[in-house]
């Protein structure tokens, strides 16, 4: 009766350091936001060593330094893309202003003259042709 081992793995959680660190949107600098927790106060300041920027929002007691980092990394896409929509509306209304402005004079402008231009081209053809005209002459006299 061999004594089997048995090898157990400890499923005992390491209360690992929760990371309060972060990358900043700002200046890219990485673990340079760092995220504090106030509790009593229910709310989580998140700031930046490298270029000061600085943020907090309302947090229940569940939420944790990562909860306070993604809300901002949220808030800041959402201020980036009312930018870009904004911007993208006013060239869109750009856009339609050129569309206007260059459409009138083109309806106002005449047909080319096409009509001018094949009765010249006529013209020639019977100077090409001197009997023709010859004869007309003749029978003007
Ligand atoms: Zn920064």
């Amino acid at each position: 009766m061999g004594k089997r081992k048995v090898k157990r793995k400890p499923v005992k959680k390491l209360k690992s350091k929760l990371d309060t660190q972060f990358n900043c949107l700002f200046c890219n600098h990485e673990n340079s936001i760092e995220v504090k927790i106030d509790r009593p106060n229910k709310v989580g300041h998140l700031s930046c060593k490298i270029c000061d920027v600085n943020w907090q929002c309302s947090i229940t007691y569940l939420d944790e330094a990562v909860d306070v980092y993604s809300a901002w990394v949220d808030a800041c896409e959402d201020v980036n893309k009312g930018r870009r929509e904004q911007k993208l509306r006013d060239r869109d209304r750009q856009r339609d202003l050129d569309r206007d402005t260059d459409d009138e004079p083109r309806r106002r402008a005449p047909p080319p003259p096409a009509a001018a231009q094949s009765s010249r081209s006529s013209f020639a053809n019977d100077g090409l042709d001197p009997y023709d005209e010859e004869d007309e002459d003749d029978e003007d006299y």
